[in-house]
């Protein structure tokens, strides 16, 4: 297999236009084109992690944080980060990051933790801002089905549960050709008029090129006439954290040993139990304490997530919970998530899960 292979697949689960625009996800070392034998998912890059896939015999690592995060100077031997590039690109090592971008979809890092909490009802806590864009296309009425159903497949037009949504409304459309034209319909020269159909469709802007290609190859027409429009909707499926519902409600301090059992903790820092019961959770893997106002605005009873610092524990504001877990241990089954999409998709490649704790923090 190449690891192109790879790479398109979770690019088009987690497309790396989805990313953060300070993140640095996607292949950080290694060839496209080239082949691949195995591969070792991890959370993080560590010089363990590459022996590790040396002694298993993998030669692709994917892993959730990127390594190579700010620009480097030199390549030497002092820093772990240079000694990580040296001792892969040295055994032909390729190095894949799945980072903001995994976080960013309905399907990725915080999906995972609704399963392992048992979540129902989930939605985004922080949807995405101009990821949308609206295409409007003009189609002769005869093959108007045609270029719909090519621009559906290319992932136009789903808005929530629904998909295949477009709107339309027929109108006249005039043209006419000069020498060098090749009109499908009418004689160049003549003016010309037709019974064209208007197509609007929403599509998300990592799909516009997919989309606009087909369309264009879908239409009868030599020239296509369409407009394409930046939308500052917000995509609903697309964005930070998450929140969801637990089946019945539980007693606060109950909920806190059910989420130190469901996510392995050693250790959770929490705010006062303000509130008696949890039923609503919020959650992002990671370090999310940026959304603890969106997790209060939301009504959620407890907002769980990594990284908080102290003055921010004060935000809570006696009007939901704070749970710092940790941040491996928010994202550590996030190892899983990838492995389950990847041998689902690749069901004869050999992936193994990294056995290395690469969390940098200890507990006594
Ligand atoms: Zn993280």
């Amino acid at each position: 297999m190449k690891i192109k292979d790879i790479t398109h697949f979770l690019e088009s689960w987690a497309p790396l236009s989805l990313q953060e625009s300070y993140d640095n996800s996607g292949l950080l070392i290694g060839e496209e084109s080239d082949s691949i034998n195995q591969a070792l998912i991890t959370l993080d890059i560590t010089e363990s992690v590459i022996d590790e896939a040396l002694d298993s015999g993998s030669d692709m690592i994917i892993a959730h944080h990127p390594f190579i995060f700010r620009g480097i100077k030199q390549i030497g031997n002092t820093h772990w980060i240079d000694r990580c590039i040296r001792k892969a690109i040295k055994h032909n090592i390729a190095i894949y990051a799945i980072h903001t971008n995994l976080d960013n979809v309905s399907t990725g890092v915080n999906f995972k933790i609704s399963e392992k909490l048992g979540l129902k009802n989930t939605s985004i806590l922080q949807p995405k801002k101009e990821t949308l864009s609206k295409v409007t296309v003009f189609v002769p009425f005869a093959d108007k089905e045609n270029v719909l159903q090519a621009m559906f497949a290319a992932g136009a037009g789903s808005v929530g549960n629904y998909d295949q949504c477009s709107f339309q409304v027929e109108g006249t459309g005039t043209f006419r050709g000069n020498e060098t034209s090749n009109p499908t319909i009418g004689k160049k020269g003549k003016y010309e008029h037709v019974n064209e159909v208007r197509i609007e469709v929403l599509v998300p802007n990592y799909q516009l090129g997919n989309v606009l290609k087909a369309m264009i190859k879908a239409h009868p027409y030599e020239e296509v006439a369409h407009y394409i429009q930046p939308l500052t909707n917000v995509n609903q499926e697309v964005g930070s954290g998450m929140v969801g519902e637990l089946a019945s409600p539980m007693k606060s301090d109950e909920f806190l040993s059910y989420l130190k059992k469901q996510m392995n903790l050693q250790v959770i820092r929490h705010t006062r139990l303000v509130k008696n019961e949890v039923k609503k959770v919020a959650f992002c893997g990671g370090s999310g304490s940026f959304l603890l106002h969106n997790a209060i605005r939301k009504n959620a009873d407890i907002f769980i997530t990594g990284d908080f610092k102290y003055h921010d524990f004060f935000e809570a504001n006696e009007e939901i919970i704070i749970a710092d877990i940790g941040h491996y241990e928010s994202e550590v089954f996030t190892k899983e998530l990838i492995l389950d999409a990847l041998t689902k998709n690749f069901t004869k490649f050999a992936f193994r899960l990294s056995k290395v704790d690469t969390n940098p923090i200890k507990y006594l």
